[in-house]
């Protein structure tokens, strides 16, 4: 092919959270009951922060600790669907919508399987996205490192999207 680029990009995200005593968890915009939660100065959803910077980063825009500094009061205990909410202004501002959206969270615990599909459903809300492009899996640190021994979560996010 020469000359013509297709009309589509992708974004790629990471975050990292650690974990403290007392839950619930924040995690893709779902409370889940644990005896952890995600230490942050927003509502540390790893998993929200992950996506918003893949849509972010996609379109090239400035990342989430750039648009949303961690030193600010107004994003003290902020809702991170905010920030997903922003990402996707900002998506849209350049006339580009999702393709597909795929995840992995990781984390030692807890069980994630029953709450994947909650979070698909608020992810779909938010982005516009159908729940069928909208892929979460999640992994354990099989025991080893911070993920594994139960002080840190993460999630990394990768997003296709194309020119409307
Ligand atoms: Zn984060």
């Amino acid at each position: 092919m020469t000359g013509t680029i297709p009309p589509i990009r992708v974004g790629l995200g990471y975050d990292t959270h650690r974990l403290g005593p007392g839950g619930p968890l924040r995690i893709g915009g779902v409370d889940i009951d644990c005896e952890l939660h995600s230490i942050g100065h927003s509502d540390a959803d790893v998993l929200l922060h992950a996506i918003t910077d893949a849509i972010l980063g996609s379109v090239v825009e400035e990342d989430i600790g750039r648009l949303f500094p961690n030193n600010a009061q107004e994003n003290q205990d902020r809702d991170s669907t905010d920030f997903l909410q922003e990402a996707m202004r900002r998506l849209r501002h350049r006339g580009m919508e999702i393709v597909n959206l795929d995840c992995v969270i990781l984390a030692e615990r807890p069980k994630m399987a029953e709450h994947i599909d909650s979070m698909r459903a608020v992810i779909a809300e938010i982005t516009g996205a159908p729940v069928d492009r909208i892929g979460i899996k999640a992994k354990t640190g099989e025991g080893t490192g911070p993920i594994g021994h139960g002080e840190a979560i993460s999630a990394r996010a990768v997003v296709l999207v194309y020119e409307t």
